[in-house]
């Protein structure tokens, strides 16, 4: 069941923006009695000389390089853009950018209809041997939080997205926006699990910290069949795999990181966003040790 991050469907913040960082006045005035005129622009109080005001105070956009005078977007990384490009122009699935030569070295469009940008696009994971490397790096993180599975030997397939609702449907519907699924088959004895096989999917030319980001979550699921009881609480177990997402994305450092952090803890999503801040609270209430024992004790968020 392998949703992660619904930040990825939601990249950025858009603000279509109340108020206009353009001109607000503009003010002729005449110094003494010769016809010399100059003109002003009033910007948030303050009078500037027109070609001051181009030069060094208008805001401009991103993308076109244009005066903003009306309403505009302005994306997680701080560019504002005129929203009239909404339509236009394709933004990042993944960072949120929009997708232009200048802003992001252009981009492309993969045949499954997924837009990635030119700057994620540099990362972006696509042989089966880097994944399994990421896959294998996630999980040693993950060890040192006491997210241990043993006898670790998955098959592993990077997937496009019709691919991949294809095989997440084996098991659950698939919720919108899925980077990931691990389908897990296992034999019982007496209660216990004494083997299983797994399968891990994960979405095809993912940026390298999307891909760790859904690596870390499929491997807490993987973690959860072994350990917890079956069919445990939905945003319990969602929220614990982000939780454990979360682990690994705060160890890397960059900004793309970062930005998958901010939307984890944006997400308003019931299982993904609120599941994820509920493990949150519990951990930084009670420790991660304390969060282990209750998943392989229960179904459900303690209460309190
Ligand atoms: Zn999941
Ligand atoms: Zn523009
Ligand atoms: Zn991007």
């Amino acid at each position: 069941m392998g949703v992660t991050s619904p930040g990825v469907t939601s990249p950025g913040v858009t603000s279509p923006g109340a108020t206009s960082p353009g001109v607000a006045s503009r003010g002729v005035t005449s110094p003494g009695s010769s016809s010399l005129e100059t003109e002003y622009v009033r910007f948030e109080g303050r009078s500037y000389h027109t070609s001051c005001y181009r030069n060094h105070v208008a805001v401009r956009c991103t993308l076109c390089g244009k005066i903003i005078q009306g309403r505009f977007i302005k994306d997680y990384w701080g560019n504002i853009y005129h929203e009239g490009h909404k339509n236009r122009v394709s933004r990042c699935d993944y960072c949120g950018r929009f997708i232009s030569e200048k802003t992001t070295g252009g981009g492309a469009r993969y045949k499954d209809g997924r837009h990635i940008c030119g700057l994620c696009r540099r990362t972006a994971v696509q042989d089966t041997k880097r994944g399994r490397e990421l896959l294998g790096d996630a999980r040693k993180r993950l060890e040192r939080y006491g997210i241990v599975i043993d006898r670790f030997d998955p098959g592993f397939h990077l997937i496009d997205r019709g691919k991949l609702k294809r095989v997440s449907r084996l098991s659950r519907p698939p919720d919108s926006e899925e980077t990931g699924f691990t389908h897990f088959r296992s034999r019982s004895r007496g209660g216990r699990i004494v083997s299983f096989e797994l399968d891990i999917y994960i979405l095809l030319g993912l940026p390298q910290s999307h891909f760790i980001e859904a690596a870390a979550h499929e491997l807490m699921h993987v973690w959860q069949y072994l350990n917890a009881p079956p069919k445990n609480d939905r945003a319990l177990c969602e929220g614990s795999c982000n939780y454990a997402a979360y682990l690994v994305l705060q160890e890397l450092s960059g900004a793309e990181s970062e930005y998958l952090v901010h939307n984890l803890f944006g997400s308003k999503d019931r299982f993904y966003g609120e599941g994820f801040r509920r493990v949150t609270r519990l951990v930084q209430k009670r420790g991660t040790k304390y969060w282990l024992s209750r998943l392989r004790a229960n179904r459900r968020f303690p209460t309190g």
